[in-house]
């Protein structure tokens, strides 16, 4: 079909039951329906499946989404389904799959029925389904979380360095590659790997004028810190990170003692007690969950009032998805990472145990940390400029949202140390 002659927002309403597109959806939309190479860069939330579902709802053929996480292809194949009266309109292919299964993926693909169809890089580089697929009619190829092919990304997945190889055996097919990881580096690897440097490139504003930014110094005192900070919060809710597992185990029972509903999480709990504790922080059982990194991915409650780093995070790329699941109802988010070069020194030595490449990149990325915590300039403008992105300090959307720009720091000047 002529891309021009689809409504595309009728389509919106019928099948997403959405009234307007969100940011640069309905332009993104277009490159893909015209069968461009496309790129897209999003914060976390903005609406980048939809990019790639309408188009592969109303195209011919099959559209391959990659992705790297089988819970998060699950519920998005599940989501899909529950707009169709068809099962078939969306499939899985994964190592789990039995041999019916897999025949039955195959024969909706080859009927026209199926529309998406999700695989993990580690699937897509088998045989037996790069053959299956190079005969059958594929609308475009869709990478999800592209930043995993990056080394400077914060999940860097070597299986996503094939996945070109193996597109081009598919033919000649558009590639939309969409990210929420907006750093300039990462965005060349992607393009680069790819081999897509001429992609029409969508980027979205990574401002979030909602959140207040705020480092402070981190003493002895810090728990009691912590402990007043949460108070002045009395009934939000709230994340804390930390760096170790035995750290967040230590700072919950430390709020648990002091009156605080709070809930430990880290991958060193059984599956259920970890399940247990997000449904309680999600269900509002609990005011603060404490834990570590392995918080966060794909929970989305819209109301959490701040997020706490007990230690400072690896990369301000870490920071800001991290952050950025504070006052994602644009409501209050107050931002607060404890800083001491100790922790920088702890993390360095973490890293000397890695190849030396990774700890370069390591050290690298730590550096900007750094740089970002000692700051006395707009902390907004930091991290922006830190993505690419110019940013106003005086007039930008937010600017008087951080510690630096409310309290500036007082500068000792030359003159004020001459002895009179
Ligand atoms: P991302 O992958 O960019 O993090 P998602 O694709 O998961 O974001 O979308 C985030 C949320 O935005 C989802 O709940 C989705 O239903 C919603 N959403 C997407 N597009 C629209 C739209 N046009 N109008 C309203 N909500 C939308
Ligand atoms: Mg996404």
């Amino acid at each position: 079909m002529n891309p021009n002659e689809i409504d595309i927002h009728k389509e919106l309403k019928k099948y997403f039951g959405f009234g307007q597109f969100k940011g640069l959806q309905e332009q993104v939309i277009k490159s893909i329906l015209n069968q461009q190479n496309t790129f897209v860069i999003m914060p976390t939330g903005g609406g980048k499946s939809l990019c790639y579902q309408l188009p592969a709802l109303v195209q011919e053929g099959t559209a391959i989404v990659v992705s790297p996480l089988i819970a998060l292809m699950k519920n998005q194949v599940d989501a899909i389904r529950s707009l169709s009266s068809e099962n078939g309109i969306a499939h899985v292919l994964n190592s789990s799959l039995t041999k019916t299964e897999i025949a039955q993926v195959k024969k909706d693909i080859t009927s026209g029925l199926t529309k998406l169809l999700y695989v993990a890089p580690e699937s897509l580089t088998k045989e037996e389904y790069v053959n299956f697929l190079k005969n059958v009619t594929i609308s475009f190829v869709a990478i999800d979380e592209a930043h995993c092919i990056s080394e400077w990304g914060h999940d860097f997945r070597p299986e996503y360095r094939n996945l070109k190889h193996i597109i081009k055996q598919l033919g000649d097919v558009p590639i939309i590659g969409l990210t929420a990881t907006a750093t300039p580096k990462v965005q060349e690897d992607i393009l680069k790997n790819l081999d897509m440097t001429d992609a029409a490139t969508f980027k979205a504003s990574f401002n979030r004028p909602n959140l207040y930014y705020e480092v402070r110094t981190k003493t002895k005192n810090i728990e009691s810190d912590i402990i007043r900070f949460i108070k002045q919060h009395k009934g939000k809710s709230g994340i804390i990170y930390c760096l170790s597992r035995k750290k967040v185990e230590a700072i919950a029972e430390v709020l648990q003692v002091n009156g605080i509903s709070a809930v430990p999480y880290h991958a060193g709990l059984d599956a259920k007690t970890r399940a247990r504790h997000q449904d309680m922080f999600l269900m509002e059982d609990v005011d603060v969950v404490v834990a570590t990194i392995a918080f966060g991915m794909g929970i989305d409650k819209p109301d959490v009032r701040f997020v706490i780093h007990h230690d400072i995070p690896k990369s301000l790329e870490s920071y800001y998805q991290e952050t950025g699941r504070a006052g994602r109802d644009g409501g209050e988010g107050h931002c607060l990472a404890y800083y001491s070069y100790k922790d920088v020194e702890k993390l360095e030595k973490f890293m000397s145990g890695k190849p030396v490449a990774e700890q370069e990149i390591g050290f690298a990325l730590l550096q900007e940390v750094v740089a970002y915590a000692e700051t006395s300039m707009s902390r907004r403008k930091f991290l922006l400029h830190y993505f690419g992105e110019e940013f106003d300090d005086v007039t930008g959307e937010g600017a008087d949202m951080d510690d630096n720009i409310r309290n500036p720091k007082t500068k000792i000047e030359a003159k004020d140390q001459v002895v009179k």
